[in-house]
C-alpha cells in the first residue's frame, strides 16, 4: 500500500489531521490502537473562557469557528450528530464574583463570550443563591460517538490498522516505510503514548491524570452546562457528566476511589437532588510545562512530524492546530513559535 500520509493515534489529534488530509485530497492510513484514552473518555467540553480567572482561554476567538466548522463537517461525513451546542452557567459563590464577572464582560477579547448580566437561579435542586454567568459559543462534542464512529468509517475503507505501532520496524528514506505501507510523510499523534515513541520522547511531554463521573439525577432537570469547582453537564436521558480531577503522579486508566469521593464532595456544594453514580472513567491528558501544544518536524528525520500536547482542551484546538500543522507541510507556512517543537531546543 502506498500513501501520502501514515497517522500514528486515533484520538482526537489523529482525525482531525485524517479530517485536513480529506479535505486536501490526500491519501492516508492510521495506525492505532487503544492504550491511551484522554478522547474517548474526555467530557468534551468547549468553552473559550477561563472561568476561574474570568480571562479568554489561548486564542480562543481564533480557534471556536476551525471548531465549530469541524464538527459540522463530521456530522455531515458520518451522518451522526455529536456537537451539542449548550450555553455555560458559571455559578457566582458571592456578590464580589459578580462584580467581577461585570467587569470582565467589559474586556475587549471576553465582550463576545460573556452575557453581562447575572441569572437569577430558578431551580431548585441547584445551590446558587448569587445566580449564575452566561458563556456563550460553548458546548459540547461526544467524543466516544465521535471517535467510535470515525473509526468505523476508516475501517470501512481499509484505512485503519489496529495495532500497537512498532517503531523498531520503521525504515527511514526519502520515504517511510512500515511494514508493508510506504508513505511520503508519518505524523505521531500518540497522546501520552508519545513518552514510548524514540523519535520525540525527548519533548517535555507530562501527564495529567483526570476522571469523571456519569450520575444518574432524574430531579435536577438540568438543560445548562453548570460550572462550580465541577462541571455538571446534561447529556441526555437524565445523566449527567461530572468532572473532572487533576492528578499529577499516576499514569493509568484506572478509575480510583479518591477522586470519586472528590468529585462527590463538590458535587454535594452543587445540587441538592439525590443521584446516582452509574460509572466513573479515566484517561491521560498530554500536557505540556508551557500548556501549549507540541507541533513539528523531527529534526534529523525530515519525513517525520508530530501533534501532540492538546493538554486539557484538545476538543478546541485539536482542529486548529492540525489545520496549522498540514499547511506546514503541504504550504509551507510557518508554525508559530509558541506551538513548534522547536522552543524547546537548547
Ligand atoms: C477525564 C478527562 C476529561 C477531559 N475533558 C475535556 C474536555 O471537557 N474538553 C477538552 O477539550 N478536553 C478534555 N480533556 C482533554 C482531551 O481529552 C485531550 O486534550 C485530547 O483528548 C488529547 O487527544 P490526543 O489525540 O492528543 O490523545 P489521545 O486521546 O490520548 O489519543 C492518542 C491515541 O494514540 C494511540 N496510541 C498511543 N500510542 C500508540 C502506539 N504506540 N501505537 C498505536 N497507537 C498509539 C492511543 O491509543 C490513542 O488512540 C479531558 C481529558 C480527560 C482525561
Amino acid at each position: 500500500m502506498s500513501v501520502d500520509y501514515i497517522i500514528v493515534g486515533s484520538g482526537l489529534a489523529g482525525l482531525m489531521l485524517c479530517e485536513q488530509l480529506r479535505a486536501r485530497d490526500k491519501s492516508f492510513v492510521v495506525v492505532s490502537n487503544t492504550s491511551q484514552q484522554a478522547s474517548i473518555v474526555a467530557s468534551g467540553l468547549y468553552n473559550p473562557v477561563v472561568l476561574k480567572r474570568f480571562n479568554m482561554a489561548w486564542n480562543a476567538n481564533l480557534h471556536v469557528p476551525v471548531a465549530l466548522s469541524a464538527y459540522a463537517q463530521i456530522e455531515s461525513l458520518l451522518g451522526i450528530k455529536i456537537d451539542d451546542q449548550r450555553p455555560i452557567y458559571r455559578i457566582f459563590n458571592s456578590i464580589e464574583e459578580q462584580n467581577n464577572w461585570f467587569l470582565a464582560c467589559d474586556k475587549p477579547k471576553l465582550q463576545q463570550f460573556l452575557v453581562p448580566k447575572a441569572i437569577e437561579n430558578d431551580n431548585s435542586n441547584v445551590l446558587a443563591p448569587y445566580g449564575f454567568g452566561e458563556v456563550k459559543f460553548t458546548g459540547r462534542v461526544d467524543t466516544k460517538l465521535l471517535l467510535d464512529s470515525y473509526r468505523n468509517h476508516l475501517k470501512s475503507k481499509d484505512l485503519y490498522r489496529e495495532e500497537t505501532f512498532d517503531y523498531s520496524v520503521l525504515e527511514l528514506n526519502h520515504e517511510v516505510n512500515y511494514k508493508k505501507i510506504t508513505a511520503k510523510k508519518l505524523i505521531f499523534a500518540e497522546g501520552f503514548g508519545l513518552k514510548k515513541n524514540p523519535f520525540f520522547n525527548t519533548l517535555p511531554l507530562e501527564g495529567t491524570k483526570g476522571e469523571l463521573l456519569v450520575v444518574h439525577a432524574p430531579d435536577l432537570k438540568l438543560n445548562v452546562i453548570l460550572k462550580s469547582s465541577v462541571f455538571v453537564i446534561p447529556i441526555g436521558y437524565d445523566n449527567y457528566l461530572v468532572g473532572s480531577t487533576y492528578a499529577w503522579n499516576d499514569y493509568s486508566n484506572t478509575p480510583t476511589e479518591s477522586a470519586k469521593n472528590e468529585l462527590l464532595e463538590k458535587l454535594q456544594k452543587v445540587i441538592s437532588c439525590s443521584y446516582e453514580v452509574v460509572q466513573q472513567r479515566a484517561g491521560i491528558r498530554p500536557t505540556v510545562v508551557d500548556r501549549r501544544p507540541l507541533v513539528g518536524q523531527h529534526e534529523i528525520h525530515k519525513n517525520l512530524y508530530v501533534m501532540n500536547g492538546l493538554g486539557s482542551r484538545g476538543v478546541l484546538i485539536a482542529p486548529s492546530i492540525a489545520k496549522d500543522l498540514i499547511a506546514h507541510i503541504e504550504d509551507d507556512i510557518a508554525l508559530t513559535k509558541e506551538i513548534d517543537i522547536n522552543r524547546f531546543k537548547s
